[in-house]
């Protein structure tokens, strides 16, 4: 039943969002839903919102966070540590990715230039 198994896949994919509570627990949920509920937290009298099979305190929600946060936050947890130009590295770690992109096309030419010195070499012999 290969449709079926893709159906599940999608499912999985499509929960992009997640509804963090202050307990640390997660609930993964897709993007509509996510708009559904971050709606129905601005409505005071709703004191329970139904997710899924779960039955959540509204007052429980620490907030509604995409894959991308979670992810910087889990890393940030591990030590992991995010420089100016977006890459993540270790704890204790040095950054060294401006010191790489200062020159980026030196390291090309010097390759050039040891190739021709090659050609060179190769004809004068
Ligand atoms: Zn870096």
């Amino acid at each position: 039943m290969p449709t079926y198994k893709n159906k599940n896949m999608k499912q999985i994919t499509n929960k992009t969002m997640c509804v963090l509570m202050r307990s640390g627990i997660e609930i993964w949920v897709n993007q509509e839903r996510a708009e559904k509920i971050s709606n129905l937290l601005g409505v005071k009298n709703i004191r329970f919102l139904d997710i899924g099979k779960e039955t959540i305190n509204s007052a429980d929600v620490s907030g509604i966070f995409s894959a991308k946060t979670m992810e910087d936050v889990r890393r940030r947890k591990n030590g992991q540590w995010q420089c100016d130009l977006g890459t993540w590295h270790q704890r204790g770690e040095k950054c060294v990715c401006g010191e790489l992109n200062k020159y980026p096309s030196y390291s090309g030419v010097a390759n050039i230039k040891l190739n021709k010195q090659k050609v060179l070499k190769k004809q004068s012999n």
